[in-house]
This record gives structure tokens, sequence and C-alpha cells, in this order.
């Protein structure tokens, strides 16, 4: 079930805890989304796994990447991105940030604001510009509530702004939530994208679909083939409504490349029994939320757990992490089973966990270092 390379580096004994992480599963994925949705340009959206083979096995891909700062640009620079595959997608840009980017040979902004058009014009004049709607992401484990994102109104004539300042509108973006579990969430975004190009006068434009695409973490989800049915006739839709000759896609994912090419080894540090406090043990190990599981903030998200080293009966537990602060608790209302017999010291691994973790690991919290992590071809 796990690919060789990742097998190849969990075989081997070294300290926990650290992210096990194979590069030749995200090209996999990567070829999996390209074949599903034919010709759309694919930028890996950085920020999901910055780890740098993860970006040399995406550029000999042909990927493009959606990065969101000038750390993030020298990153895929380094590991031989040509910039103009660089889509700078985080409209929350401080001054001389597009400047530098476009220093850098980068072409292609998001915006969603009257502000940040001036700032592009000002500082990266001529670049290609689409701009972001804020959408309905139902069904998204980690919906951005409206952080990002311009109301249709408003896009067209962020769009007409562009097209007057010194500035190439080339299409529509959106952001669906992270983890969108639902086809039918970005059907509904691409017919308010594509109108709304429409309106501003685009009759080809780029239609970039954001990121968004899940993974299966402890339930089955829709897989690429159904998420591009469901574009297709969204666009075809808008089509033969007349808003639109047609659109070129983009697609950004992070999650749904990077996710399942990483396990999170881990250790047992204790199993305590609380008597009074809770039926159910509590296991603490030595990987919390500041070493990498910031997106079980919430329970957002649930990893699918595996005992290497214990076959006992599945027993419930609370999983909490190693550091004195009460919020670093991993799971108390998503259910955990693991051995009855499971006992300090013992290897737990959390699977898919290749996507959100090492970079959200902090530096030190409580002494607890930021998360290592192992690459499958260089271990
Ligand atoms: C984070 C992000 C992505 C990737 O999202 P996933 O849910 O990991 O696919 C894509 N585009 C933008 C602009 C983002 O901020």
């Amino acid at each position: 079930m796990l690919s060789p390379g990742l097998e190849k580096v969990l075989a081997q004994d070294r300290p926990t805890p650290y992210l096990a992480l194979d590069p030749q599963v995200v090209r996999q994925r990567y070829r999996e989304l390209a074949a599903a949705f034919g010709d759309a340009q694919i930028l890996y959206a950085v920020k999901a796994c910055p780890e740098p083979a993860v970006l040399r096995a995406l550029v000999g891909e042909g990927a493009g990447f959606d990065v969101a700062s000038q750390q993030e640009i020298t990153l895929c620079l380094a590991a031989g991105a040509d910039p103009r595959t660089l889509q700078h997608g985080n409209p929350v840009r401080g001054p001389g940030a597009a400047a530098r980017a476009a220093a850098d040979g980068v072409r292609r902004f998001v915006t969603d604001s009257a502000e940040d058009v001036d700032a592009l014009t000002a500082e990266a004049p001529g670049a290609r510009v689409q701009v972001r709607l804020s959408v309905d992401d139902t069904g998204s484990a980690t919906p951005f509530h409206g952080k990002f994102g311009a109301l249709p109104g408003e896009a067209v004539a962020l769009l007409r702004r562009a097209a007057q300042r010194d500035l190439e509108p080339v299409g529509v973006t959106f952001h669906a939530g992270s983890q969108q579990t639902r086809p039918g969430t970005y059907a509904a975004a691409v017919a308010v994208a594509l109108e709304t190009a429409g309106r501003a006068g685009l009759a080809r434009p780029e239609l970039d679909l954001g990121g968004g695409w899940p993974v299966a973490y402890r339930s089955p989800v829709a897989g690429p083939a159904e998420f591009a049915a469901a574009v297709r006739d969204a666009v075809d839709g808008a089509a033969a409504a007349g808003h639109v000759d047609g659109a070129d896609l983009l697609l950004e994912p992070g999650r749904a490349l990077a996710g399942p090419a990483g396990v999170l080894r881990s250790s047992v540090l204790r199993v305590s029994r609380r008597p009074g406090i809770d039926h159910r043990r509590w296991v603490y190990l030595d990987v919390g939320r500041y070493q990498g599981l910031a997106e079980t903030e919430g329970e957002a998200i649930g990893y699918p757990l595996r005992v290497p080293g214990r076959a006992g009966r599945p027993a419930p537990a609370v999983l909490a992490g190693p550091t004195c602060d009460g919020d670093d608790v991993i799971y108390r209302r998503t259910p955990v089973a693991l051995p009855a017999d499971l006992a300090a010291g013992d290897l737990v691994d959390l699977l898919h966990t290749g996507a959100y973790t090492s970079s959200y690991a902090s530096v030190g919290f409580n002494g607890f270092g930021p998360l290592d992590v192992v690459v499958a071809d260089e271990a």
C-alpha cells in the first residue's frame, strides 16, 4: 500500500519523529491529475510541501508553481523552474514584493483588490493578471471564511481596471477551499467565474481552478476524473449560455500531490490512564500541533494511523502531542482506535502526511525541534 520508496525509508532505524517523503508519489499523483484534465496547466502550490526534492521532481514533470512569497520563488528557481511558469498567487503582497518577483522574471500575478491592482501597475507593469473570486467553499475541511477574493461585480471592475492600467487581464481564479470533496462546488464556482470573465469582455479566459483537490484520508474521495468531468460540464454550460467561447484551464494542487507522498513516523512517549477524567487511555506522541500536525486544529484533518509493531485488539484512545500547551491535543472527538497493548516507545505512523506538515512545524516550541524530513531517493 505504501510506495517502495516510503517502505525503504521506514524500514531503516532512525530517531523519531520524522517525515518520510517520496517524490515518486508526487510524480505519480501529478500524472494522474494531468491525465484527467487533458491540456490544463498544473501549478503546484509550493506551501503544501516546499521540499527541494519535491520541487525538482515537479520541474521534471513540466509543472509550474503557485508561489506566495519571495522565499518560495527562490526555492522554485533553485529547483530549476523557469520563472515564466511561476504564478504569484498571494494577493496580500507588501510594498516591493511584486517588483522583486518581477525582477526574478515572474510575469503572472493573482489579484483581488483595487489596491493590489494599483501596486502591480506600479511594480510589475505589463504583468499577466488573474482576478480571484470569492466563491462558496461548502464541502471544504479548511474553508477560507472570506479572507480572499472579490465578488463578481467587483471582479469585473478589477479586470477592467487592470486593462486600463498597464496590465494584461487574462482570466479568473478561485479557491474552493482545501480538502474540497464535492465536484459540484467546483462546478458552481466555474459557472460564476466564467460568467464574470465574460462580463469583463474575456472571450476565452484563463480559468484557474485553484487548489482544494482532496486526499482520501480516512474515507474515499472522488477521483480526478470525476472532478474533471464536473468542471468540463460547467465550462460547456458557460459556453452554451454565451458567456465565453471556452476557457484555458489551470490547476493549483497542493495537498493532492504531496499528501499521499508522506508518512510521519512518531513514537509513543506515554500511555496514561486518567481515572475520573476520561475513560479512554491518553496516548502522548513525540509529535503534535507544533511538530507538523497544525491541520489537526479543530480536528479538520483526520490522518489514518497505524502501529507497525503491535497487533493487539483496537481500543479507543485520545491522541495528544508532547508539549505543555493545552491545545496540543491531536484527536479528542475523532475516533482513534489503537492496540490495547500499546506502550511507551512503540512506533505510530500517521499516513498521508506529506502536505501541510513539515512546513508548519515550529522551530522549537517547548524545545521540540522542527520536523526532520527524510527523502526516499536520497535516504
Ligand atoms: C494553498 C493554495 C493552493 C493549494 O491548495 P490545496 O488545497 O493544497 O490544493 C492553491 N492555490 C492557492 C492560491 C493557495 O493559497
